[in-house]
């Protein structure tokens, strides 16, 4: 298991490795209650995302001592899985703060000319999540052939991917994220999400993506 550095041998000196990490929260497990619950924070950050990130490690580590005339599609397909999940739920907490945050008027502009206005983005991304077969998330990406804003369905944490997107908010639709507090009423997690939703970050990827 990597620690998260490595000794380059030429220069002799520390060099970090791509190892994956658990990033921190800008706020308390308890600062998005109740849309989203202290207990439920903790066990989706501290549990269930730690464990991807465990994965995601221990599998690019198996790849990398793969011989080479060995089978990968086993291991790929399951770093693809937790791989996506890590990066998803990094995502998902910069999707969110609390009270919730306004779009610049580039994003603004950008939602009101593809989907006539934030509330209908907002209805159409609660009824994409609402709409899952299993496990899965809400993404609203940039699309940059077509040049527009793309509200998708994910399945499990990388399949239905719409290739060379950038996701700009996510909402995960797995039933940890909301089971707890919401039970069976996975629509109406989706839509209790926007009382927290950030789009000041997804502002800041939206601009990012069109530099
Ligand atoms: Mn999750």
């Amino acid at each position: 298991m990597r620690n998260g550095y490595a000794i380059d041998m030429n220069t002799q000196t520390v060099i970090a490795t791509a190892t994956y990490m658990l990033p921190e929260l800008r706020y308390d497990f308890g600062d998005l209650a109740p849309v989203v619950s202290a207990q439920t924070m903790e066990l989706h950050h501290g549990t269930h995302h730690a464990g991807y990130v465990k994965m995601a490690n221990e599998l690019s580590e198996k790849l990398e001592a793969l011989g080479a005339d060995e089978d990968p599609s086993a291991l790929e397909r399951s770093l693809s899985f937790n791989l996506g999940a890590h990066k998803l739920h990094s995502l998902l907490w910069t999707s969110m703060c609390p009270s919730g945050s306004a779009a610049s008027t580039s994003l603004a502009t950008e939602i009101n000319r593809c989907f006539g206005s934030l509330d209908a983005l907002c209805s159409r991304l609660s009824n994409t999540v609402g709409k899952l077969a299993g496990s899965g998330w809400g993404v609203l990406s940039w699309e940059p052939v077509g040049r527009r804003l793309q509200v998708s369905q994910l399945h499990d944490h990388q399949n239905d991917h719409l290739i060379d997107t950038t996701p700009l908010l996510v909402i995960d639709g797995w039933e940890h994220a909301y089971y707890l507090q919401y039970h069976a009423d996975r629509a109406g997690w989706a839509k209790s999400f926007f009382e927290v939703a950030d789009w000041q970050s997804a502002s800041i990827r939206f601009q990012s993506a069109l530099d």
